[in-house]
């Protein structure tokens, strides 16, 4: 009897024993994903960053998370790093989307599938998807929430106007610029929008590297030699970071005062600073981007790759990368003001109504 008990016991240990075992090699099974991110001097990209290393955890996949500080060398060592010790997909946010033409040339020869996260890379073969939000529409969304604060589909204006570019390094930046512009530029054309400066286009607007302090200096100087007696009405920044450098710099020559109101400001991505300020009345909007979804439907492509089903894509046309046009998935932006900011971004379950209290 005590033989029979002992002998079942050893069996149900065991069958315990291979069971965790089993799990465990399921778990070694599946590939590690390398993942680049740019800098994580910006909330937007820590929370990519945490959002898909929990799916992708969540799935069984091995994760390397790594961040650059915003340093081209340095993320082209990270991901040479990713690619010798053996990722099977690599995810990449790039600083300079045209700098790891090298790196993914060797990801390549290796039979790594390469995926651009939210960022495109360009003038490279070696990328095969693209997961982000529909770009141009983020632009027009930010235009046109400035169309509507100053009331220009009513007619109003004339009004004065400064605009602001992205990093001329992220391809991002040029889509938000053109789709900006695709509703800004018949009020610039019939008089209704003025741009004092004379400012335009990207290569006279763009911030190098999306840094606040940049667009603060270059608000600095705008003020000084184009507004000494008129008032600027609306700001197009396309970043939320960029929005604090441009609001210090305005609040420095006496604006968010009663007399002297802040002109209206666009940004993006919904950072907690930037909501807060548009509490106060310094922002006017923001463009939330859900990181959330873009680290799903990226998951998703990963296990699609890995297990050679078809990946899903929704746009075949857009984005050009110089060398070919890479399959995306484009997720939608919201616009997000006053007026819907706790239904967007606290009842989505993003941000805890503590964090603004
Ligand atoms: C992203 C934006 C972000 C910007 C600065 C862009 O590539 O799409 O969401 O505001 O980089 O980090």
């Amino acid at each position: 009897m005590f033989k029979l008990k002992t002998t079942l016991f050893a069996l149900a240990l065991a069958g315990l024993a291979a069971t965790v075992s089993d799990r465990d090699a399921m778990a070694q099974a599946k590939p590690t994903v390398g993942i680049a991110m740019p800098t994580k001097s910006s909330a937007r990209w820590i929370d990519d960053g945490n959002n898909i290393v929990k799916v992708l955890k969540e799935r069984g996949y091995g994760t390397d998370l790594q961040y650059a500080d915003d340093d081209i060398p340095n993320q082209l060592s990270q991901v040479e790093n990713m690619v010798t010790k053996g990722a099977k997909v690599l995810v990449i946010a790039a600083i300079d989307g045209t700098t790891l033409s090298d790196a993914l040339k060797q990801a390549k020869a290796q039979g790594i599938t390469v995926i651009a996260y939210d960022r495109l890379i360009r003038d490279t073969p070696n990328v095969d998807y693209y997961a982000t939000f529909d770009n141009f529409q983020v632009g027009v969304l930010q235009a046109q929430s400035i169309e509507k604060a100053l009331g220009l589909k009513d007619g109003k204006g004339p009004f004065n106007i400064e605009l602001f570019g992205g990093s001329p390094d992220d391809n991002n930046a040029y889509f938000f610029y053109d789709g900006a512009m695709s509703v800004l530029k018949p009020y610039i054309d019939g008089g209704k929008l003025v741009v004092a400066s004379g400012q335009m286009g990207m290569g006279k607007v763009a911030t190098l590297r999306w840094d606040g302090a940049t667009a603060q200096a270059r608000m600095d100087n705008l003020l000084s030699a184009f507004y000494g007696k008129k008032r600027v009405d609306a700001v197009l920044s396309p970043y939320d970071g960029l929005s604090i450098g441009i609001i210090s710099s305005l609040k420095g020559v006496g604006y968010g005062s009663k007399d002297q109101p802040m002109p209206f400001m666009s940004g993006q991505d919904a950072e907690v600073p930037s909501i807060k300020a548009m509490l106060r009345g310094e922002q006017y909007s923001t463009i939330f981007k859900d990181t959330r979804d873009l680290a799903k439907v990226t998951a998703d492509m990963v296990d699609a790759v890995l297990s050679k089903k078809e990946v899903t894509v929704n746009d075949t046309k857009t984005y050009n990368n110089g060398v070919k046009v890479v399959p995306s998935y484009l997720l939608k932006p919201v616009v997000v003001d006053k007026t819907n900011w706790e239904k967007v971004l606290i009842d989505s379950g993003y941000y805890k109504r503590s964090q603004f209290d």
